[in-house]
């Protein structure tokens, strides 16, 4: 299996190279008070980007107008006004293709990304793989490749999306997929919630010291106005409550809160999501 992975991406000029594919180039474009637009840059050719969730497109525009990059693919997790807004303004009569959930509330997209498809821009040499979670929207996907998931509203460094249109057993579910990717994966949500996000995390699991210190880093991060993202899973899985549902400590702490014993994770969940809904 890794000789067949390797084996793909050698370079020619060094053929027993195993260094992987170095990383994607992935850059914020902030929109509205908190959302990240993510642009990820073809690793074929240096121009071109691909857009994530472009809520508006006025930032975009002036990005790409500021660097002379060309827009060549746009991304779309969930029908939310705050990630398709600027589609209609970016597009303007070019034929790039607009990829997003099979969901009627979108009558933007060009072509529909269905769970476990394939999404290719050869183009752009780029390849994702789109996973359904629904839970913050019902057609709500991610994309994953190259190393990183771009999973908009589902999952948030140090917490998660609010759950609009689905259960916690459906969050609970889509939550453990993509926490099944590989640990190293680098994480694209869409928006900064961070730091609310770990005063939460930290009223619930107050003796995680790994909590505490990415508190500290992501507080020195925000003065200095750096975005915290991207996250990995690897951190998540540590700070993050709503990925530590099965722990000891997560789990008293939702009984505690509830005032009754709970039987599995999806209620761990549940009740942490309700807690979090009115935290202050
Ligand atoms: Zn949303
Ligand atoms: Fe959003």
């Amino acid at each position: 299996m890794l000789q067949v992975k390797f084996r793909r991406e050698m370079s020619p000029a060094a053929p027993f190279s195993r260094t992987p594919p170095a990383p994607l180039i992935v850059q914020p474009v902030a929109a509205f008070s908190d959302n990240y637009i993510w642009l990820i840059h073809s690793p074929r050719e240096p121009r071109k980007v691909a857009v994530v969730d472009p809520g508006e497109a006025r930032p975009v525009l002036q990005e790409i107008e500021r660097t002379g990059l060309t827009l060549a693919a746009i991304l779309l997790t969930h029908h939310h006004p705050d990630h398709i807004g600027g589609v209609p303004e970016l597009k303007r009569g070019s034929d790039i293709p607009v990829i997003g959930p099979d969901d009627e509330r979108i009558t933007v997209n060009t072509r529909i990304a269905r769970d476990a498809e394939g999404v290719e821009l050869p183009e752009l040499g780029l390849a994702f793989e789109t996973l359904a979670i629904p839970g913050h929207t019902l057609s709500h996907i991610a994309f994953w490749g190259h190393g990183s998931l771009f999973c908009g509203d589902t999952l948030f460094s140090g917490g998660c999306g609010r759950i609009f249109e689905g259960t916690a057993k459906q969050m609970t579910a889509s939550l453990e997929r993509l926490r099944c990717l590989p640990t190293e994966t680098r994480v694209y949500c869409g928006h900064e919630y961070t730091a609310a996000n770990l005063r939460f995390a930290m009223a619930v699991d107050p003796d995680n010291t790994a909590c505490a210190r990415y508190q500290a880093e992501v507080h020195d991060k925000r003065a200095r106005g750096v975005p915290t993202l991207p996250t990995t899973l690897a951190l998540e899985i540590q700070v993050n409550p709503f990925l530590r549902c099965e722990q000891p400590a997560i789990r008293a702490a939702a009984e505690r809160h509830a005032g009754r014993a709970l039987t599995d994770n999806a209620e761990v969940f549940g009740v942490l999501r309700a807690w979090k809904d009115q935290f202050r």
